[in-house]
């Protein structure tokens, strides 16, 4: 059915079982929103869906089949949240884990390229599309022993920005949300469940929380069509930078 058949706009957000995602559909349908939560723990997503009034559909944005199934039962989008995503360990390109590296390539860089190639017709039919990709402060600057993740991120962006180029006088704006430290399950996936290990990248500091990002998405969401915010931003107060933050507390 053409998007002219329903009346409610429909945001998709990848990723959405936890976290970012998970704040970012909140806030999304509380702005009216039709919301289609995609994501693996299936579980989680029928949850938040039904607190929402939100679609939970299974989706693995490492799995062409997956994305094809998750695409195939969408009729409309007019935003696409692509915040699937995540880091896999921390070691020095001299110890490298090419298991991590590929890990992150395929669910920051093609995961994030799978979904955005298969839903640019229904953007463009919406009329008033919207991509937003959340990235990192990871896709600006290096960190020590960060290069599998940062280098990810630089791929993710690079394909958000050139798209930014390559959609020029179709009806859809790109959006690149660039957080620093957020506490959300990030640090938990990337050191394998080791709580002690991910509470420490938190300590001392106060770092952002989902809804700080979720807000910004809605934001930039509720402006006109010919408004483009081309590239947020977002840290703590307490970090400077991807290498440099101050811990008080
Ligand atoms: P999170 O709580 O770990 O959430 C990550 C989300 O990505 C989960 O919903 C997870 O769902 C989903 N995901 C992972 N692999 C997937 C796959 N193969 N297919 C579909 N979904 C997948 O972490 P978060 O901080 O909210 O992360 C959201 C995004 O923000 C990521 O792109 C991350 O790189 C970025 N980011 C985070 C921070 C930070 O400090 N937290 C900073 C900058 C950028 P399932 O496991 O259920 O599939």
């Amino acid at each position: 059915m053409s998007s002219r058949g329903y009346k409610r706009r429909v945001a998709v957000v990848t990723g959405a079982s936890s976290g970012i995602g998970a704040a970012t559909a909140r806030s999304l349908a509380r702005d009216g929103y039709e919301v289609v939560l995609g994501a693996r723990r299936v579980d989680r997503l029928e949850e938040l869906a039904a607190e929402i009034g939100g679609r939970a559909q299974q989706l693995d944005v490492t799995d062409a089949e997956s994305v094809e199934r998750f695409v195939a039962g969408l009729d409309r989008v007019d935003v696409l949240v692509n915040n699937a995503g995540g880091a896999k360990g921390m070691a020095s390109v001299a110890d490298a884990d090419l298991d991590d590296w590929q890990w992150m390539w395929e669910t920051n860089v093609a995961g994030t390229l799978r979904v955005t190639k298969a839903l640019l017709p229904a953007l463009e039919e919406s009329g008033d599309g919207l991509i937003v990709t959340v990235t990192s402060l990871a896709a600006i600057e290096p960190y020590d022993n960060g290069a599998g993740y940062t280098a990810a991120k630089h791929g993710q962006a690079m394909i958000h920005r050139t798209l930014r180029l390559e959609l020029l006088g179709k009806p859809i704006r790109l959006t690149e949300i660039a957080p620093g430290m957020v506490e959300t399950e990030f640090s938990l996936v990337r050191f394998d469940g080791d709580a002690a290990k991910a509470d420490a990248v938190y300590s001392g500091l106060e770092p952002l929380v989902a809804d700080d990002v979720a807000e910004v998405i809605s934001f930039v969401a509720s402006r006109p069509p010919h408004v483009n915010l081309d590239q947020i931003v977002m840290k703590p107060r307490d970090q400077a930078s991807a290498r440099r933050n101050i811990r008080t507390g």
